[in-house]
């Protein structure tokens, strides 16, 4: 009470002095409240873009290309549908030759797949082996366990293929199938050597993708190969590219979700694979 009686003592003999000071203290409660405001709305509320984890778009094309198989994106993760992750960028770098011996998943958008042959790149030929594994199985065994025989042009050639049933691909390579029997000029290009036979690229510890049954090779006597051309060669030395493969042939399987061997620097002009999320 002591300390009250004092300030009415003072109110008293100091009126203006005391009512100054009042409306002071309450503009500057109001200026403080204003700027409060506009920190809320402007600084503390986050853009609506930063609040969504961005998915790199190579992942958001295996979603869309394997909706069956891959799922979804969380945490630098793809998710298949059976709940497991796998790492999609392990943050090591690697060069051009290095992602052909082995790569994660991020690494196999290093190169665009289109119809020109650029110098050491082989789009599509740098595979993350975990992950085809994964989609299509650990062991030839298990990849057999999906297999479904189709008629390979049936009218123009007549053979019986084996081909993974995982993603779809026998339904893809049966459009395929169909349209080139339609084409007669195509006879001497079609004929199968080889669909499902689990074992590793020659002259290397890389699994083939005839391993996982997704890929056709076909046409052999009408075929390059950058080995068969370039004996001699390795990998990281200059070669001669050639090839005889039909164009048109290649239009339809791209159509279908197949990339062709012969965009390859390292080509291979009888082998096509499925390989959706690489194509526009
Ligand atoms: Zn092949």
């Amino acid at each position: 009470m002591p300390s009250l009686l004092k300030c009415s003592k003072y109110v008293m003999k100091h009126p203006f002095f005391v009512v100054s000071t009042l409306l002071m203290i309450t503009v500057s409660c109001g200026n403080s409240h204003v700027s409060e405001t506009t920190y809320d709305t402007n600084v503390d509320t986050p853009p609506i873009h930063d609040s969504v984890p961005e998915i790199p778009s190579f992942a958001q094309k295996l979603i869309e290309c394997y909706p069956e198989t891959i799922v979804g994106y969380e945490n630098d993760s793809i998710v298949f549908a059976d709940g497991s992750r796998m790492i999609f960028d392990d943050g090591i770098v690697r060069s051009d030759m290095q992602i052909l011996e082995g790569c994660d998943i991020e690494d196999m958008a290093r190169w665009s797949y289109n119809d020109s042959i650029r110098p050491f790149c082989d789009p599509g030929r740098n595979r993350c082996e975990a992950l085809f594994k994964k989609m299509y199985g650990q062991s030839a065994a298990e990849v057999s366990k999906h297999l479904r025989t189709i008629d390979w042009c049936p009218t123009l050639v007549g053979q019986k293929v084996q081909i993974t049933t995982i993603n779809h691909v026998d339904v893809q390579l049966q459009k395929v199938s169909e349209e080139l029997d339609k084409h007669p000029e195509f006879k001497p290009y079609l004929k199968n050597s080889g669909t499902f036979l689990w074992r590793v690229v020659a002259g290397t510890e890389r699994l083939s993708p005839h391993s996982f049954a997704i890929a056709i090779d076909i046409g052999v006597n009408k075929s390059n190969y950058w080995k068969w051309d370039n004996p001699k060669a390795s990998e990281a030395d200059t070669i001669i590219y050639r090839n005889t493969m039909l164009k048109e042939i290649v239009e339809i399987f791209r159509k279908y979700g197949f990339i062709w061997g012969g965009n390859w620097y390292h080509y291979d002009s009888m082998h096509f694979e499925y390989r959706p999320e690489l194509l526009d």
